[in-house]
């Protein structure tokens, strides 16, 4: 046991949360919330069977990276944080804001290990400044674009103000990516009401390619694929800096009421046309539906809006993610998330707060 952990009287620490990691959706969000929830509420945590749902199960990279970065942000006393480890315990101290630096050292994603940071950060009364080195555009998580386009600017709409910067890119194998954002302290925390996202103001697209050969024609080939599949009112082919190799492309929708990114990234011995008609597909299935939010940004959402006042939107779906969130903050903060299907492809999430 740490020294200040020793030294504090049994009565003043607080009762270990026990959760299963196997739970709902079974994968690495359960930790990353974990986390959040423990260093802003001060409640340790026991996490057994990590990632167990997962075919490699246990602490990846990326995953060990999101406990070393919460344990050096609020001087955590640690157990089972090592490579594959399938549980954790995790007793936080203080939280401290600052200038952090943080290398996955591997393609892990670079964007969830700052979900994971940013929460008990911006509940600090000092900004802090975080860099973080990895993956910056990977399969299965939200892309940097996602993050900057989308995802902070539902946090904007909540109070929360952040400055966030993509300085290179990184891809898998290779990652070396790297992003920056500066956190302020949250002081006027709104309600979201996000139930209708009103009429479209505009449609874009937009591909880039890192260190590959016949770079811009397969900018070129997404981008007019997207143009005959959806209607575009601007399309852009980007620059992005870095080492690795790669091609990302997106498609912001720009409502009156939310500005919804859908992301793609391009694959080994899949055509940019096929890149691009997958994307497509998406945008147009948001389009169909009468949803302000997707269904990946739905569960980033759930936490920052159960910190601050609360609130409701409209989702396309609920996932098993956005389930699992929802049961997770429930168990660490005075909160109920409810689930309310209006229709197929269009439901109600509200998050109410105790005030
Ligand atoms: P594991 O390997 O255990 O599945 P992980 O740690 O990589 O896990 P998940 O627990 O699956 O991650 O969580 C992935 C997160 O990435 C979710 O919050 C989900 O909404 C988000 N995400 C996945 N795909 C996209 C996408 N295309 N756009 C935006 N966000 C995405």
């Amino acid at each position: 046991m740490n020294k200040a952990l020793a030294n504090m009287p049994a009565l003043s620490q607080p009762a270990t949360i026990q959760i299963d990691g196997s739970q709902g959706e079974g994968g690495g969000q359960i930790l990353r919330t974990a986390l959040a929830l423990s260093m802003i509420t001060g409640q340790a945590f026991e996490l057994m069977n990590i990632r167990a749902g997962r075919k490699k199960p246990g602490l990846m990279r990326q995953h060990l990276v999101c406990v070393q970065a919460s344990q050096h942000i609020s001087q955590a006393y640690v157990e089972g944080a090592e490579l594959h480890s399938q549980r954790l315990y995790f007793v936080p101290q203080h939280v401290q804001s600052g200038k952090y630096q943080f290398q996955i050292g591997s393609a892990g994603s670079t964007t969830l290990v700052l979900q994971t940071l940013l929460p008990a950060l911006l509940l600090q009364n000092e900004a802090s400044e975080l860099t973080i080195s990895g993956g910056t555009h990977n399969p299965l998580a939200p892309t940097a674009d996602f993050i900057e386009h989308c995802f902070l600017l539902v946090l904007a709409k909540i109070g929360i103000e952040s400055e966030f910067q993509l300085n290179k890119a990184g891809f898998f194998p290779i990652g070396a990516g790297e992003i920056q954002i500066k956190i302020q302290p949250w002081q006027h925390r709104n309600k979201l009401c996000l139930l209708e996202r009103g009429n479209l103001q505009s449609t874009e697209a937009f591909a880039a390619v890192l260190n590959l050969a016949e770079e811009a024609q397969i900018a070129q080939r997404e981008l007019a694929t997207l143009e005959k599949r959806l209607k575009l009112d601007t399309q852009q082919h980007f620059h992005l800096k870095g080492i690795s190799q790669g091609n990302t492309l997106y498609v912001k929708v720009k409502l009156e009421h939310h500005t919804q990114v859908f992301t793609s990234l391009g694959e080994m011995r899949k055509s940019a046309e096929q890149i691009a008609n997958h994307l497509a597909q998406h945008v147009k299935q948001y389009m169909e539906s009468n949803a302000a939010v997707d269904e990946y940004l739905a569960d980033q959402i759930l936490l920052p809006l159960a910190l601050g006042q609360g609130g409701e939107f409209t989702a396309q779906c609920i996932s098993e993610h956005t389930r699992t969130q929802a049961s997770m903050i429930e168990k660490f903060i005075d909160c109920e998330i409810e689930f309310i299907e209006l229709n197929e492809n269009l439901f109600q999430i509200k998050v109410n707060v105790e005030s």
